[in-house]
């Protein structure tokens, strides 16, 4: 059994946007940003190998087919994952499962890319053509019919090829993938995310996804004004942090470019980053 942190790139996204309500003179004490106002994010991917035979691929970031119309991003350090798999002794038709969180364009972009036809149409192939991709139903519904403040988030390309395959699996519910991978739903950044919980060894590992993007997010009232439904995320937040307090499982921020993963602690009503886990 395995775990080991990707991460597939950088971007900068508007501080007064990741941080919705809070004042800069608060966040920027917390998360640096440059003179436009704009944070690093990174892109961080999770690859799980399971004494069961899984290979497990959460998130994968941006890939490259968006990024013109995405420059306002700012995009930089882009990783080939393929690559970094190879280093890692693993080719990208061994992955089995690729777990999307949700279906954002920095999550999910790199599940397709585009192929050579023929006719020079535009064509897109799967990126780990014999994984079982693994989607919320609601996640799914809310791409194919986005709400207006999602919907230039979505790219029908980074998915279509998925379902015409038959590689995409919905879930309904809080699902296992295998004995050690917990599939939890988690609603208020957008309906259905996916965190999954991974059960190591030493602890299990919450890939707290856009629940909790950095460490600086583990405030539950320091919420990014792209959560499309705030209030919820409040309460979701504190779902995942008073477990995560109380079972000392260490959650793995997927944008943090300075934390990629603690244990946190309950302190009153507040909750805090407890230890750094480099992984
Ligand atoms: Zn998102």
């Amino acid at each position: 059994m395995d775990l080991q942190l990707i991460d597939t790139g950088f971007f900068y996204a508007d501080g007064g946007a990741m941080f919705g309500a809070i004042p800069k003179t608060a966040w920027s004490r917390r998360y640096p940003c440059d003179e436009r106002n704009g944070c690093v994010l990174a892109m961080r991917t999770v690859l799980v190998t399971t004494d069961c035979g899984r290979i497990i691929l959460i998130d994968n970031g941006a890939g490259e087919k968006h990024l013109k119309q995405l420059s306002y991003y700012r995009f930089f350090a882009l990783a080939d994952l393929n690559t970094e798999l190879l280093k890692r002794g693993i080719s990208p038709e061994q992955i089995t499962d690729v777990v999307l969180t949700h279906l954002h364009f920095d999550h999910c972009g790199y599940v397709t890319r585009e192929k050579q036809q023929p006719d020079h149409t535009p064509g897109y192939e799967l990126s780990f053509p014999n994984a079982t991709h693994w989607v919320s139903r609601r996640q799914w519904e809310n791409f194919l019919h986005p709400n207006a403040l999602e919907k230039d988030s979505y790219f029908i390309e980074n998915m279509q090829a998925v379902e015409e395959n038959g590689k995409l699996y919905l879930i309904d519910e809080d699902t296992q993938l295998c004995p050690v991978v917990n599939l939890r739903l988690f609603d208020g950044h957008t309906p259905g995310q996916i965190a999954p919980y991974i059960t190591m060894p030493e602890r299990t590992y919450v890939f707290a996804g856009d629940v909790i993007p950095l460490e600086a997010s583990v405030s539950p009232e320091w919420i990014s004004a792209y959560d499309t439904y705030p209030v919820l995320s409040y309460r979701e937040k504190i779902r995942m942090l008073e477990e995560a307090a109380r079972e000392k499982q260490a959650l793995i921020y997927c944008h943090d470019a300075y934390t990629r993963c603690s244990t946190v602690k309950k302190v009153n009503a507040f909750y805090k980053k407890e230890n750094v886990i480099n992984l």
